[in-house]
């Protein structure tokens, strides 16, 4: 019987938070005239994790940033498909970018907080960049910081500036500020690589844990950590001169215990 259990804060506007189903139906993507991306089709279910592996220069990241509608931020970008937020098209006319981004939040490679500005500012940043209004502002930050597995951390030092922290603890700050707005959808690109083993395995678990309310996109380029993190592996492929193609996706146990490609094979047991 919890009797006790703190009450989830809501920010005000949108949708309700959540997990929501995202989809993409026959992405392209170009920078000026070259095919980076061709023809990519995935399904990312709600409340589980989606892993996107393969090599460098395959248009992972080019497809995370389609995913939030970043991709456009680019002059030189331009693409073609669908993608499906809870079966509503984020490209659809009339539809914000904004809205797409408030919606899907990224986490990047690199640990971005803001350096000077204090742990508590970092995580309310998101929503204040969004012009999303909170009631009770100490309430959602200990939510966040808590969910990124932070709080118990810094709740004594909110003041100090993020850039003080070490380089997991800024990483768990970015989760935590992604996490304030409230968004139905986390993409992470390589969120691990500049850390190290255990801020890794700490960054996991914050994953498996907040897939529960957030549907988790991930890029990685470790095979360990996508079989310990995802329900789903989509492997991307680009040929010399050729824009990346998903080869092969499927159930994180089906791509790694016994996938049907030839390269899926290969790249998922360390021949690349
Ligand atoms: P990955 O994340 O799998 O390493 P990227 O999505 O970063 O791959 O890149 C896919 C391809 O698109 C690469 O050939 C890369 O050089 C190219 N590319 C990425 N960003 C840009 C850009 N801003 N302008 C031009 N080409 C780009
Ligand atoms: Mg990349």
């Amino acid at each position: 019987e919890i009797l006790d259990a703190p009450q989830p804060v809501r920010v005000v506007g949108g949708p309700p938070p959540g997990a929501a189903a995202l989809e993409s139906r026959g992405v392209h993507a170009w920078f000026g005239d070259r095919l980076v991306l061709e023809d990519v089709s995935l399904a990312m279910p709600a409340h589980e994790v989606t892993a996107l592996i393969g090599p460098s220069g395959c248009g992972k990241s080019t497809f995370l940033r389609i995913l939030n509608r970043m991709h456009e931020l680019v002059p030189s970008a331009s693409l073609a498909g669908e993608v499906l937020l809870d079966g509503a098209d984020i490209y659809a006319e009339g539809t914000r970018a904004q809205h797409a981004r408030l919606r899907i939040g990224m986490v990047f490679q690199k640990p971005n907080p803001f350096p000077a500005m204090s742990i508590r500012d970092n995580v309310l940043a998101g929503l204040k960049l969004a012009g999303v209004k909170c009631g009770d502002k100490d309430g959602l930050v200990e939510q966040s910081l808590e969910r990124a597995g932070l709080w118990r951390e810094v709740r004594d030092r909110l003041h100090s500036p993020g850039g003080a922290l070490s380089g997991g603890q800024q990483q768990r700050l970015c989760i935590a500020r992604s996490l304030a707005v409230q968004p139905n959808v986390l993409l992470m690109d390589e969120p691990c690589s500049a850390l190290d083993p255990t801020s890794t395995r700490r960054i996991e678990q914050t994953i498996v844990e907040i897939s529960d309310e957030v549907t988790v996109v991930i890029v990685t380029h470790n095979m360990q950590q996508a079989q310990r993190v995802s329900h789903h592996c989509a492997f991307f492929l680009a040929g010399e001169n050729e824009p990346g193609r998903v080869v092969e996706h499927g159930s994180t146990e089906q791509i790694f215990g016994e996938p049907e490609d030839s390269r899926t094979h290969d790249y998922v047991n360390g021949r690349f």
